[in-house]
C-alpha cells in the first residue's frame, strides 16, 4: 500500500472515532503525498483524491472550520463530478457560496466580512494576515462599516445586488499603499459571451458549478486566516 493510502486510512479511522483533529492531520499528510491526477487514465486517482477532499471536508466541518470545509467540497466536486461531494456542497452553502449561517442577516454579515477581509489581504504584499492585533484592527473597522450597511433594506435586495454593494464599499484600511489594486481580481468574464459572468452562471473553468460556488466564491474568515492564493 502506498504512503498516502496509509495516511488516508488512518484519517478515516480517527474520523470514525470522532477525533476530527487527528483525522485532519493524516488527511493533510495524504494530500501532500498523493500523486497529481492528470489525463484520462487517472480517473480512479481523481476519484480517490475527490474522496480524500470529501472526508477532509467532513473533518473540517466537525472542528468548526465550515468555510474551509466548503472549499474542500468544491475541490472534491471539481475532481469528480458524480461523487457525493456535489450534493454535500449544495446542502452546506447559502446563496453566497459560503457556509450556511443561522439567519439570513448572519449570511449577509459573513459575506460582507469575507469580501472586505479578502480585499484587505489581497492588497497586502504578503497576502497574509499578520499579528492578532492586526486581525483585531481590521475586524473592528469592518464591523463599523457593517453597522452602517445593515441599516439599509437588505431584505429587499438579491444576493447579486448585495454582493455588488458589499464589494463596492471601499473601506479605507490603514497601512495599504496600493488602493487601486483592490477588487480587480474579483472579476470573472465569460469570454464566449464577452460579458461579466453572473454569480449563478456556470463557472468558465468547466467544473459545472455556478460561479458563486467555484472561482467566484467569497472566502470565509477561516479560509482567509490560513492564507489566500
Ligand atoms: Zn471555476
Amino acid at each position: 500500500m502506498k504512503r498516502w493510502q496509509l495516511d488516508y486510512r488512518r484519517g478515516l479511522r480517527w474520523l470514525s472515532r470522532h477525533r476530527p483533529l487527528r483525522a485532519m492531520h493524516y488527511f493533510e499528510r495524504a494530500l501532500m503525498h498523493i500523486p497529481t491526477a492528470r489525463g484520462r487514465s487517472s480517473l480512479s486517482l481523481r476519484r480517490d483524491l475527490a474522496r480524500l477532499f470529501y472526508f477532509f471536508a467532513v473533518a473540517l466541518r466537525q472542528v468548526g472550520l465550515r468555510n474551509r470545509s466548503v472549499a474542500s467540497l468544491v475541490e472534491a466536486s471539481r475532481l469528480y463530478k458524480r461523487g457525493c461531494a456535489r450534493a454535500g456542497l449544495f446542502h452546506a452553502v447559502n446563496r453566497y457560496g459560503m457556509a450556511r449561517q443561522p439567519t439570513p442577516e448572519h449570511d449577509d454579515q459573513q459575506a460582507f466580512y469575507g469580501i472586505q477581509l479578502a480585499h484587505y489581504v489581497r492588497s497586502k504584499q504578503s497576502h497574509r494576515l499578520g499579528t492578532r492585533a492586526e486581525i483585531d484592527m481590521v475586524s473592528e473597522l469592518i464591523d463599523e462599516y457593517w453597522a452602517e450597511i445593515r441599516r439599509l433594506d437588505l431584505a429587499s435586495m438579491s444576493s447579486v445586488e448585495k454582493c455588488r454593494l458589499f464589494s463596492d464599499t471601499m473601506i479605507v484600511f490603514p497601512f495599504i499603499t496600493v488602493p487601486n489594486a483592490l477588487k480587480t481580481d474579483d472579476l470573472i468574464v465569460d469570454f464566449r459571451s464577452g460579458r461579466r459572468a453572473d454569480p449563478h452562471d456556470r463557472c468558465t473553468c468547466g467544473s459545472g458549478l455556478p460561479v458563486c460556488l467555484c472561482h467566484g466564491r467569497i472566502p470565509g474568515i477561516d479560509e482567509v486566516l490560513v492564507g489566500l492564493f
